[in-house]
């Protein structure tokens, strides 16, 4: 069937010159015109869809925990004071949208799962098959992925729920269960037989907008497969489907819904419907009949979202969830001799430009300074330090060592900082030797002399400038932009000279040059992480390098939160971590230890656990010291 304005064109015949969408003007006014389409889509039943408020309807899916848990509520890993992402925020079970999903998946003989990161998808894709009945399932994954969920995630999850066996290898015949496939190498020339030598009975596309690309060979592997084997069932999942065009959805659900899809099945339909629905159509149609879509007054694309969700075999999170997944990768780096000896020095004699380390904080802030090829140094007034700045460091010497000792000795509430020992000292709670002259000198300098940046080698500026280039030739062909955060003023400044891009420091006239930077005229930009890393809204960027990871989860769960946010078109945000250097590696454990603590005691989501990670190695026990807690490692001989 054929929409109003391709039957017009064919009753008056016009020449090869006909350019049909100017043609189509008047009927672009009058909108999206009734067909059989329509008719079929207005007529597919409706069930509610809000699964995640409303819990479990009657004659709707259930809890299907019992069906797939293994009862396990903790299981040996965290009991050997490992970490599991799976127990660790107690006794595992299905979430209501994931035991919806493969309720209706089963139901229904197809799945269009539009699901937000973080609803739970992994659980999910690996139960899918035992939920549909399949023989031989191929799940497809983007390729970097593939190493975490079988090394992690499959081990996981199988202490605590049913999953089918998985094949790492390709039997001949091949074997019932579930291979693990990536998108990668269905586009391979030599392994782009892989469904034909699988031969699946389901196939699971995640982050199904890898197949938006029509041109592209793994798309139409995909759909020839399916084309020649019509019992071949597919549940498609991804967040971003609908993003940019509904286009991009309509092959995917036709494919797992068949005539039940709720997007048109006929190019001309598709069409109107998209330049009525699209955000970006450059020809923009008036909705016309698709307005039998909505309830009285309500907008187009909600009627049409509504009547989507509310199909069988379409199961979606709320409007409002992110629909963007989250990449956040580590980074590795050689140093250059000169740092990993300044690092060395720094670690075995635990002091630095002549001057004993005073916590653990002034260890990390000059070893992530070290990290970056750099230190500050203090720059006294006369040149050299005078008699009253060598009593003033004296004073602060003595001070530090009370500090520090009180800090190792006890760590009872109120005395576990420098700065509470400080207060404690004030009121004469705490009566350190050392107090009396260190008060009468402190404010000489507060918090110390004037610095000046000393560089032992530009290896880490190098390496920015590699990922910058990268990330430059991106910004050419695509939408997307990035940003560098430092939290060295010196670093941004360099970066800004030496790579020539625009540094958003602190102070105002940064702030407000930043709200109206963007890809379009600044693609890779430098942020102080410090002065922008919190409330700024950054969503037209789609790439950061955090060059000094946040050692809390508050603050990384801003930062990524920068890109990662309402209004981001990506299909995916990447996040790279500098982790070339151990104070860098423990600020990221340390990051990732407080998350899992908040997301327990909070219940709060948080964007560092549910994020792909790649490269950062399996979790660390929480033995590693603290790097900016107030206890101070013991000093070093
Ligand atoms: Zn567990």
């Amino acid at each position: 069937l054929t929409s109003l304005s391709e039957k017009l064109v064919a009753k008056i015949g016009l020449g090869k010159d006909f350019d049909p969408e100017r043609m189509c003007d008047s009927l672009r006014e009058r909108g999206v015109s009734m067909t059989a389409e329509l008719g079929r889509i207005l007529a597919l039943p409706r069930r509610s869809s809000d699964f995640e408020t409303q819990g479990y309807a009657p004659g709707g899916p259930r809890d299907l925990t019992p069906l797939y848990s293994k009862g396990v509520a903790q299981c040996a890993v965290v009991r050997d004071g490992g970490d599991c992402p799976v127990c660790r925020c107690g006794p595992p079970t299905l979430w209501t949208i994931q035991s919806a999903m493969l309720w209706e998946a089963s139901e229904q003989n197809g799945l269009l799962g539009e699901v937000a990161v973080g609803a739970g998808k992994t659980l999910v894709t690996l139960l899918l098959h035992d939920a549909m009945n399949a023989v031989r399932t191929v799940l497809l994954v983007g390729a970097s992925l593939r190493p975490q969920l079988i090394e992690e995630d499959l081990p996981a999850y199988g202490r605590h729920f049913h999953l089918p066996p998985y094949r790492a290898v390709i039997a001949d015949p091949p074997l019932p269960g579930l291979y693990i496939v990536a998108y990668s190498d269905l586009s391979n020339a030599k392994k782009g037989d892989v469904l034909n030598r699988i031969t699946p009975d389901l196939i699971i596309p995640d982050e199904a907008h890898r197949l938006r690309n029509r041109q592209s060979s793994r798309t139409q592997r995909y759909y020839r497969y399916l084309e020649a084997h019509p019992e071949c069932r597919t549940a498609p999942l991804s967040g971003s489907t609908t993003k940019r065009s509904i286009k991009d959805a309509a092959p995917l659900a036709e494919a797992a819904l068949k005539k039940n899809s709720p997007f048109p099945r006929t190019h001309g339909d598709l069409r109107d419907w998209a330049a009525a629905l699209d955000p970006d159509n450059p020809r923009p149609m008036q909705p016309g009949k698709l307005l039998l879509l909505c309830a009285e007054g309500e907008p187009v694309l909600s009627g049409f979202r509504r009547r989507r969700v509310e199909t069988a075999g379409v199961v979606a999170t709320t409007a409002s969830a992110l629909d963007t997944s989250l990449l956040v990768e580590a980074r590795e780096l050689t140093l250059a001799p000169s740092v990993a000896a300044a690092l060395d020095y720094l670690e075995k004699y635990w002091a630095w430009e002549g001057e004993e380390i005073e916590d653990g904080m002034a260890f990390a802030r000059i070893s992530r300074q070290l990290a970056c090829g750099f230190y500050y140094r203090w720059v006294w007034p006369g040149g050299t330090p005078d008699d009253d700045d060598r009593a003033w460091l004296a004073a602060r010497a003595a001070w530090h060592k009370d500090v520090r000792e009180m800090l190792a000795r006890s760590a009872q509430e109120g005395f576990d900082s420098p700065l509470l020992l400080w207060n404690a000292a004030a009121r004469g709670d705490w009566q350190p030797a050392s107090w009396a002259p260190w008060a009468s000198v402190r404010d000489r300098y507060r918090p110390h002399p004037p610095v000046e940046a000393v560089w032992l080698d530009d290896f880490f500026i190098k390496d920015v400038g590699l990922w910058v280039a990268k990330q430059q030739q991106r910004a050419a062909v695509s939408d997307g932009g990035a940003i560098v955060w430092t939290v060295h003023a010196e670093v941004g400044k360099q970066l800004s000279e030496r790579l020539r891009l625009p540094y958003y420091g602190e102070g105002r006239a940064a702030a407000e040059a930043l709200t109206v930077a963007h890809p379009r005229n600044a693609p890779v930009i430098i942020c102080s992480q410090l002065a922008h890393g919190t409330g700024r809204n950054l969503q037209a960027y789609d790439a950061n390098l955090v060059t000094t990871c946040p050692a809390n989860a508050p603050d990384i769960e801003q930062l990524i939160g920068r890109t990662h946010r309402p209004g981001q078109r990506a299909d995916e945000v990447h996040v790279t971590v500098h982790q070339h250097t151990e104070a860098l590696r423990r600020g990221y454990w340390q990051a990732y230890r407080d998350a899992v603590f908040i997301e327990q005691s909070q219940g709060q989501r948080q964007k560092l656990l549910y994020a792909n990670r790649i490269g950062f190695g399996v979790a660390r026990p929480a033995t590693v010291p603290e790097i900016n807690g107030a206890t101070a490692p013991s000093k070093r001989a």
